[in-house]
């Protein structure tokens, strides 16, 4: 179980905002509860298989608003809509309150775009070295070998690739690309989420990188160890180990969802040896309040995944209703740095639109310097000087 922290140290997050209750009679609702006192529920193929995928069955489990519901009606949102048995389950616990309903759950606002909204923000395409091999910094790659997740995020960076039936990878390309590339070291893979891959597959991808000499390390972005954590079994983790060093980035939103089944997939990662990493997006509504974020990064540290990044929401087409000022980003930062443990704190990025990577925005801490005399600020907003020789 986690632990519950002690009132002084954690205080209270804030009030959520309801989801605005439907003028539709409220039918009873289906729940897990059957579900998660048989065995399937710990079977990552049945929870794969058991997707919520359409209106009709997620109707089944939520009371929707009639925005909700006109949403999924409407023909121009381009993510597919899948939400595994135990994310679900999660939203259910606190239906017209979850944060993590408005991730997953569509709403009309996605059909809007706005001007300085892209289908490609990050410019992904067009670092495109070989189908689905993304070269852009120096020594590292990103390699994005599916489209398909487990769960779909209303706020997708790919919203362009993932479930298009459009996304193509040529592995032998990406292969030869790679062998004949010295200076890459480093090969992320992600997708869609390469995790919904049987580990055969996935151990196919990554023995080959793993014998190319100069690729000191592989690691691979997802987010099923939170929405779909039943998929990282005993099996899994076995298989991981033998490619070292094997490291893994884990796509967290909110303290949420951090459950006891999402605490034993990553104490199962850290046992074996396999670090794992947050990333998290700063979504509107979400978790763009300062204790929201801190609860985040002091629970995952309990589980053993170190905070990584904060992105800023990519202006993806459609997602404007998720997008917080810059502002917001660097308040939270300044209300991490200094108040917790470095440990704890993430770098704040943009992902720069265009194509530029990721650039780190950090609070102001340097108040002036000349002359060899820096004055600096700490966490507390008081200065002080260092005198550089
Ligand atoms: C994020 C990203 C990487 C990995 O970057 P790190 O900062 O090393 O985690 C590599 N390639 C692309 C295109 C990326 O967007």
């Amino acid at each position: 179980m986690v632990a519950v922290s002690s009132p002084c140290s954690n205080p209270p997050l804030p009030a959520c905002t309801p989801v605005p209750s439907s003028n539709a009679s409220k039918k009873p609702l289906l729940t897990y509860a059957a579900d998660k006192a048989e065995p399937h529920w710990q079977d990552w193929k049945w929870q794969f298989r058991n997707r919520v995928t359409t209106l009709a069955g997620i109707e089944q489990y939520l009371h929707l608003t009639d925005d909700e519901r006109a949403a999924f009606a409407a023909a121009g949102t381009n993510i597919p809509f899948a939400i595994t048995p135990h994310y679900l389950d999660v939203i259910q616990s606190t239906p017209e309150c979850s944060a993590l309903r408005k991730t997953v759950v569509p709403r009309m606002a996605e059909l809007t775009s706005t001007a300085s909204e892209m289908v490609d923000p990050c410019g992904e395409d067009a670092d495109m070295v070989a189908p689905g091999l993304v070269h852009r910094y120096p020594d590292r790659v990103l390699f994005l070998v599916n489209e398909t997740c487990s769960v779909y995020c209303r706020y997708c960076t790919r919203s362009r690739v993932v479930g298009s039936g459009q996304h193509s990878v040529d592995f032998d390309a990406a292969y030869e690309y790679l062998e004949k590339t010295p200076q890459v070291r480093d090969v992320l893979i992600s997708g869609g989420d390469p995790l919904v891959m049987a580990d055969h597959k996935l151990e196919g991808i990554i023995s080959r990188l793993h014998s190319i000499p100069h690729i000191d390390l592989v690691r691979i972005g997802s987010k099923i160890p939170v929405v779909l954590p039943q998929r990282i079994t005993d099996d899994f983790v076995a298989m991981l180990k033998k490619y070292p060093p094997f490291y893994m980035s884990i796509h967290f939103l909110h303290p949420d969802e951090i459950t006891p089944e999402v605490e034993a997939a990553c104490n199962k990662l850290a046992d074996a040896g396999i670090p794992t990493f947050s990333q998290t997006v700063l979504l509107k509504g979400v978790n763009d309040d300062p204790e929201v974020m801190k609860a985040l990064m002091l629970k995952l540290l309990k589980i053993r995944v170190r905070p990584y990044y904060i992105y800023q929401c990519d202006p993806v087409q459609g997602t404007s209703h998720f997008r917080t000022q810059v502002q917001t980003g660097l308040d939270i930062m300044q209300h991490l740095r200094g108040h917790m443990t470095g440990y704890g704190v993430p770098t704040y990025v943009i992902d720069a639109p265009g194509g530029g990577g990721k650039v780190p925005i950090h609070p102001e801490t340097v108040v002036s310097h000349a002359d060899g005399t820096w004055t600096i600020k700490n966490f507390e907003g008081n200065e002080y000087q260092y005198i550089d020789g």
